[in-house]
Protein backbone atom coordinates (compact mmCIF):
# COMPACT_ATOMS: atom_id res chain seq x y z
CA UNK A 1 0.00 0.00 0.00
CA UNK A 2 1.29 3.57 -0.95
CA UNK A 3 0.68 6.35 1.55
CA UNK A 4 0.16 9.86 0.95
CA UNK A 5 -0.80 12.53 3.45
CA UNK A 6 -1.01 16.23 4.56
CA UNK A 7 1.44 17.37 6.64
CA UNK A 8 0.72 20.72 8.83
CA UNK A 9 0.51 22.33 12.10
CA UNK A 10 -2.01 22.70 13.20
CA UNK A 11 -3.63 19.54 10.92
CA UNK A 12 -6.37 17.69 12.25
CA UNK A 13 -8.82 20.29 11.20
CA UNK A 14 -7.48 19.18 6.99
CA UNK A 15 -10.31 18.14 4.83
CA UNK A 16 -7.82 16.49 2.39
CA UNK A 17 -7.95 13.30 3.96
CA UNK A 18 -11.69 12.80 3.27
CA UNK A 19 -10.97 14.25 -0.17
CA UNK A 20 -8.30 12.29 -1.47
CA UNK A 21 -9.52 9.20 0.73
CA UNK A 22 -12.90 9.60 -0.81
CA UNK A 23 -11.46 10.46 -4.82
CA UNK A 24 -9.38 6.81 -4.56
CA UNK A 25 -12.18 5.50 -3.28
CA UNK A 26 -14.04 7.03 -6.69
CA UNK A 27 -11.01 5.59 -8.81
CA UNK A 28 -11.05 1.80 -7.39
CA UNK A 29 -7.54 2.72 -6.15
CA UNK A 30 -8.17 2.54 -2.16
CA UNK A 31 -6.46 -0.58 -2.72
CA UNK A 32 -3.23 0.97 -3.58
CA UNK A 33 -3.17 4.21 -1.80
CA UNK A 34 -4.07 5.48 1.47
CA UNK A 35 -4.11 8.84 2.34
CA UNK A 36 -3.78 10.56 6.37
CA UNK A 37 -2.64 13.60 8.43
CA UNK A 38 0.85 14.43 9.68
CA UNK A 39 0.80 16.58 12.16
CA UNK A 40 4.96 18.03 11.59
CA UNK A 41 6.19 21.26 13.47
CA UNK A 42 8.19 23.84 11.44
CA UNK A 43 11.36 22.47 13.01
CA UNK A 44 10.88 19.13 12.79
CA UNK A 45 10.37 19.19 8.73
CA UNK A 46 13.61 18.42 7.11
CA UNK A 47 13.73 14.93 9.54
CA UNK A 48 10.05 14.19 8.33
CA UNK A 49 11.13 14.51 4.87
CA UNK A 50 13.90 12.29 4.96
CA UNK A 51 11.81 9.93 7.06
CA UNK A 52 8.85 9.88 5.10
CA UNK A 53 9.73 7.52 2.15
CA UNK A 54 11.05 4.82 4.83
CA UNK A 55 7.34 4.92 5.85
CA UNK A 56 5.88 4.35 2.62
CA UNK A 57 5.18 7.69 1.60
CA UNK A 58 4.75 8.54 -2.02
CA UNK A 59 3.66 11.79 -1.80
CA UNK A 60 2.04 14.49 0.55
CA UNK A 61 0.47 17.81 0.69
CA UNK A 62 1.75 20.56 2.74
CA UNK A 63 -0.52 23.64 4.38
CA UNK A 64 0.49 26.07 6.76
CA UNK A 65 3.53 26.80 7.97
CA UNK A 66 5.22 24.19 5.43
CA UNK A 67 4.60 26.14 1.51
CA UNK A 68 7.38 28.21 1.41
CA UNK A 69 9.84 26.64 3.69
CA UNK A 70 9.59 23.23 0.86
CA UNK A 71 10.84 25.23 -1.82
CA UNK A 72 14.37 25.53 -0.96
CA UNK A 73 14.29 21.46 -0.11
CA UNK A 74 12.65 20.50 -3.64
CA UNK A 75 14.99 18.37 -6.28
CA UNK A 76 12.54 20.02 -8.87
CA UNK A 77 9.50 22.52 -9.18
CA UNK A 78 6.68 23.01 -11.49
CA UNK A 79 6.08 27.26 -13.07
CA UNK A 80 3.21 27.44 -10.55
CA UNK A 81 5.55 26.69 -7.47
CA UNK A 82 8.17 28.77 -8.78
CA UNK A 83 6.32 31.75 -9.64
CA UNK A 84 4.38 31.61 -5.75
CA UNK A 85 7.63 30.40 -4.00
CA UNK A 86 5.17 28.00 -2.08
CA UNK A 87 4.94 24.11 -2.78
CA UNK A 88 1.36 22.34 -1.77
CA UNK A 89 2.43 19.01 -3.57
CA UNK A 90 5.08 16.82 -3.32
CA UNK A 91 5.86 13.57 -5.21
CA UNK A 92 8.76 11.32 -4.24
CA UNK A 93 10.67 9.32 -6.64
CA UNK A 94 13.70 7.49 -6.64
CA UNK A 95 14.90 9.47 -3.62
CA UNK A 96 14.17 12.86 -5.66
CA UNK A 97 11.30 15.20 -4.28
CA UNK A 98 9.00 17.12 -6.76
CA UNK A 99 7.05 20.05 -5.68
CA UNK A 100 3.84 21.11 -7.42
CA UNK A 101 1.26 24.34 -6.28
CA UNK A 102 -2.49 23.32 -7.69
CA UNK A 103 -3.90 26.56 -5.38
CA UNK A 104 -4.13 29.21 -8.55
CA UNK A 105 -5.39 26.15 -10.79
CA UNK A 106 -7.73 24.99 -8.49
CA UNK A 107 -9.34 28.86 -8.02
CA UNK A 108 -9.39 29.40 -11.69
CA UNK A 109 -11.17 26.19 -12.00
CA UNK A 110 -13.62 26.67 -9.64
CA UNK A 111 -14.05 30.32 -10.84
CA UNK A 112 -14.71 29.35 -14.61
CA UNK A 113 -16.81 26.37 -13.16
CA UNK A 114 -19.18 29.35 -11.68
CA UNK A 115 -19.29 30.75 -15.60
CA UNK A 116 -16.97 33.73 -14.89
CA UNK A 117 -13.65 33.86 -17.66
CA UNK A 118 -11.17 36.28 -16.19
CA UNK A 119 -9.51 37.10 -19.74
CA UNK A 120 -10.11 40.62 -20.28
CA UNK A 121 -11.71 41.61 -17.00
CA UNK A 122 -11.57 44.07 -14.58
CA UNK A 123 -10.69 42.31 -10.87
CA UNK A 124 -10.22 43.41 -7.12
CA UNK A 125 -8.86 40.82 -4.60
CA UNK A 126 -8.89 41.67 -0.89
CA UNK A 127 -5.75 40.16 0.63
CA UNK A 128 -1.93 39.86 0.17
CA UNK A 129 -1.07 36.42 1.74
CA UNK A 130 -0.29 33.47 0.44
CA UNK A 131 -4.10 32.60 -1.08
CA UNK A 132 -3.61 35.89 -2.47
CA UNK A 133 -0.38 35.41 -4.10
CA UNK A 134 -1.96 32.05 -5.96
CA UNK A 135 -4.72 33.89 -7.04
CA UNK A 136 -3.37 37.53 -8.37
CA UNK A 137 -0.49 35.30 -10.58
CA UNK A 138 -3.17 32.95 -11.82
CA UNK A 139 -5.82 35.91 -12.50
CA UNK A 140 -2.71 37.90 -14.36
CA UNK A 141 -1.92 33.99 -16.53
CA UNK A 142 -5.51 34.16 -17.27
CA UNK A 143 -5.29 37.56 -18.38
CA UNK A 144 -7.47 40.58 -16.19
CA UNK A 145 -6.35 43.50 -18.12
CA UNK A 146 -6.54 45.27 -14.52
CA UNK A 147 -5.69 43.94 -10.94
CA UNK A 148 -6.62 46.17 -7.80
CA UNK A 149 -4.48 44.15 -4.79
CA UNK A 150 -6.21 46.19 -1.50
CA UNK A 151 -4.39 45.16 1.39
CA UNK A 152 -4.36 46.41 5.17
CA UNK A 153 -0.19 46.52 5.21
CA UNK A 154 0.35 48.08 2.27
CA UNK A 155 4.48 46.64 1.96
CA UNK A 156 2.92 43.25 1.11
CA UNK A 157 0.13 44.67 -1.54
CA UNK A 158 3.09 46.12 -3.41
CA UNK A 159 5.54 43.42 -3.42
CA UNK A 160 2.66 41.06 -4.86
CA UNK A 161 2.63 43.95 -7.27
CA UNK A 162 5.65 43.76 -8.43
CA UNK A 163 5.05 40.63 -10.26
CA UNK A 164 3.85 42.09 -13.00
CA UNK A 165 3.39 46.11 -12.28
CA UNK A 166 1.11 46.89 -15.82
CA UNK A 167 -1.56 44.86 -14.96
CA UNK A 168 -1.38 44.55 -11.00
CA UNK A 169 -1.83 47.98 -8.53
CA UNK A 170 -1.33 47.68 -4.91
CA UNK A 171 -4.03 49.29 -2.93
CA UNK A 172 -5.08 50.29 0.82
CA UNK A 173 -7.84 48.51 2.81
CA UNK A 174 -9.89 51.44 3.87
CA UNK A 175 -13.75 51.85 3.38
CA UNK A 176 -13.42 54.34 0.84
CA UNK A 177 -10.44 52.84 -0.95
CA UNK A 178 -12.45 49.40 -1.36
CA UNK A 179 -15.48 51.77 -2.57
CA UNK A 180 -13.31 53.31 -5.43
CA UNK A 181 -12.06 50.22 -6.51
CA UNK A 182 -15.30 47.86 -6.33
CA UNK A 183 -16.97 50.75 -8.66
CA UNK A 184 -14.31 50.01 -11.11
CA UNK A 185 -14.19 45.75 -10.96
CA UNK A 186 -16.08 43.32 -13.13
CA UNK A 187 -15.25 40.35 -10.31
CA UNK A 188 -14.05 40.90 -6.13
CA UNK A 189 -12.25 38.18 -4.59
CA UNK A 190 -11.72 38.40 -0.70
CA UNK A 191 -8.41 36.38 0.02
CA UNK A 192 -7.97 37.79 3.60
CA UNK A 193 -8.89 35.70 6.87
CA UNK A 194 -11.84 38.31 7.56
CA UNK A 195 -15.22 36.28 8.23
CA UNK A 196 -13.74 32.59 8.83
CA UNK A 197 -15.33 30.85 11.37
CA UNK A 198 -13.36 30.90 14.70
CA UNK A 199 -11.98 34.37 14.25
CA UNK A 200 -13.39 37.11 15.41
CA UNK A 201 -12.12 40.08 12.90
CA UNK A 202 -15.00 41.08 10.21
CA UNK A 203 -14.66 43.66 7.63
CA UNK A 204 -15.39 46.90 8.77
CA UNK A 205 -17.81 48.02 6.69
CA UNK A 206 -19.09 46.33 3.89
CA UNK A 207 -20.47 49.36 1.64
CA UNK A 208 -17.70 48.86 -0.70
CA UNK A 209 -20.25 46.00 -2.35
CA UNK A 210 -22.93 48.66 -2.94
CA UNK A 211 -20.49 50.29 -5.10
CA UNK A 212 -19.55 46.78 -7.05
CA UNK A 213 -21.46 46.67 -10.61
CA UNK A 214 -24.69 44.80 -10.38
CA UNK A 215 -23.26 41.96 -12.26
CA UNK A 216 -19.88 41.52 -11.01
CA UNK A 217 -19.29 38.54 -9.04
CA UNK A 218 -17.99 38.07 -5.67
CA UNK A 219 -15.58 35.24 -4.71
CA UNK A 220 -14.62 34.75 -1.15
CA UNK A 221 -12.25 31.71 -0.44
CA UNK A 222 -13.54 31.23 2.59
CA UNK A 223 -15.26 27.67 2.66
CA UNK A 224 -15.89 27.61 6.78
CA UNK A 225 -18.45 28.80 7.38
CA UNK A 226 -20.16 27.88 3.55
CA UNK A 227 -21.28 31.70 3.32
CA UNK A 228 -19.73 34.50 5.05
CA UNK A 229 -21.64 38.16 6.10
CA UNK A 230 -19.72 38.91 2.55
CA UNK A 231 -21.27 36.39 0.60
CA UNK A 232 -24.45 36.98 2.29
CA UNK A 233 -24.42 40.80 1.33
CA UNK A 234 -23.73 40.36 -1.80
CA UNK A 235 -26.00 37.69 -2.68
CA UNK A 236 -28.87 40.10 -1.20
CA UNK A 237 -27.61 42.55 -3.58
CA UNK A 238 -28.15 40.45 -6.72
CA UNK A 239 -24.22 39.29 -7.02
CA UNK A 240 -23.04 35.81 -8.07
CA UNK A 241 -21.78 34.71 -5.10
CA UNK A 242 -18.99 31.56 -4.34
CA UNK A 243 -17.03 30.08 -1.65
CA UNK A 244 -13.43 28.70 -1.52
CA UNK A 245 -15.05 25.21 -1.65
CA UNK A 246 -14.59 25.08 -5.25
CA UNK A 247 -11.01 25.80 -4.81
CA UNK A 248 -10.73 23.53 -2.11
CA UNK A 249 -12.17 20.68 -4.22
CA UNK A 250 -10.02 21.28 -7.38
CA UNK A 251 -6.78 22.01 -5.96
CA UNK A 252 -7.01 18.49 -4.41
CA UNK A 253 -8.00 17.01 -7.68
CA UNK A 254 -5.04 18.56 -9.29
CA UNK A 255 -2.56 17.22 -6.80
CA UNK A 256 -4.05 13.94 -6.62
CA UNK A 257 -3.23 13.80 -10.25
CA UNK A 258 0.40 14.45 -9.69
CA UNK A 259 0.41 11.71 -6.87
CA UNK A 260 -1.12 8.86 -9.56
CA UNK A 261 -0.02 10.26 -12.73
CA UNK A 262 -3.49 9.90 -14.31
CA UNK A 263 -5.49 12.68 -15.19
CA UNK A 264 -8.97 12.98 -13.27
CA UNK A 265 -12.29 14.10 -14.99
CA UNK A 266 -11.84 17.21 -12.83
CA UNK A 267 -15.80 18.75 -13.20
CA UNK A 268 -17.52 15.54 -12.70
CA UNK A 269 -15.11 14.69 -9.88
CA UNK A 270 -15.78 18.10 -8.00
CA UNK A 271 -19.73 17.18 -8.18
CA UNK A 272 -19.45 14.26 -6.52
CA UNK A 273 -17.02 15.68 -4.12
CA UNK A 274 -19.17 18.64 -3.13
CA UNK A 275 -22.32 15.97 -2.71
CA UNK A 276 -19.96 14.35 0.04
CA UNK A 277 -19.26 17.80 1.67
P1 LIG B 1 -2.17 34.69 5.11
O1 LIG B 1 -1.04 34.40 4.23
O2 LIG B 1 -1.96 34.78 6.59
O3 LIG B 1 -2.85 36.07 4.63
C1 LIG B 1 -3.91 36.62 5.36
C2 LIG B 1 -4.42 37.87 4.64
O4 LIG B 1 -5.55 38.37 5.40
C3 LIG B 1 -3.41 39.00 4.57
O5 LIG B 1 -3.62 39.73 3.38
C4 LIG B 1 -3.78 39.84 5.81
O6 LIG B 1 -3.42 41.20 5.69
C5 LIG B 1 -5.28 39.74 5.76
N1 LIG B 1 -5.88 40.00 7.08
C6 LIG B 1 -5.83 39.22 8.17
N2 LIG B 1 -6.48 39.83 9.20
C7 LIG B 1 -6.93 41.02 8.74
C8 LIG B 1 -7.66 42.10 9.30
N3 LIG B 1 -8.07 42.07 10.59
N4 LIG B 1 -7.95 43.17 8.53
C9 LIG B 1 -7.55 43.20 7.22
N5 LIG B 1 -6.85 42.21 6.63
C10 LIG B 1 -6.54 41.13 7.37
O7 LIG B 1 -3.34 33.61 4.95
P2 LIG B 1 -3.69 32.75 3.62
O8 LIG B 1 -3.04 31.45 3.71
O9 LIG B 1 -3.50 33.61 2.44
O10 LIG B 1 -5.26 32.49 3.87
C11 LIG B 1 -6.21 33.52 3.71
C12 LIG B 1 -7.61 32.91 3.68
O11 LIG B 1 -7.72 32.06 2.54
C13 LIG B 1 -7.94 32.06 4.89
O12 LIG B 1 -9.28 32.32 5.27
C14 LIG B 1 -7.81 30.64 4.37
O13 LIG B 1 -8.64 29.73 5.05
C15 LIG B 1 -8.28 30.80 2.94
N6 LIG B 1 -7.76 29.79 2.00
C16 LIG B 1 -8.65 29.08 1.28
C17 LIG B 1 -8.20 28.14 0.37
C18 LIG B 1 -9.19 27.32 -0.43
O14 LIG B 1 -8.80 26.30 -1.00
N7 LIG B 1 -10.42 27.74 -0.51
C19 LIG B 1 -6.82 27.92 0.20
C20 LIG B 1 -5.93 28.70 0.94
C21 LIG B 1 -6.41 29.62 1.85
P3 LIG B 1 -1.96 41.68 6.19
O15 LIG B 1 -1.04 41.40 5.03
O16 LIG B 1 -2.16 43.13 6.44
O17 LIG B 1 -1.63 40.89 7.41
Amino acid sequence: MKKLCVIGDPVLHSKSPLLHNAMLREMALDGDYTYDCQLVPARDLKDWLAQAPHLGYVGFNATMPHKEALVPLMDGLDEDAKLYGAVNTVCMKDGKLYGYNTDGRGFLASLEEGGFRASGKRAVLLGAGGAAKAIALKLVQAGVSALTVCNRTAAKAAALCAHAPGVMTPAGFDPDTLTRAAAEADLLVNATNLGMADTHAQFESLSFLEALPAAAPVYDVIYHPPETELLRRARALGHPAMNGLGMLLYQAIFALEHFIGVEIPAAPMAEKLKKLL
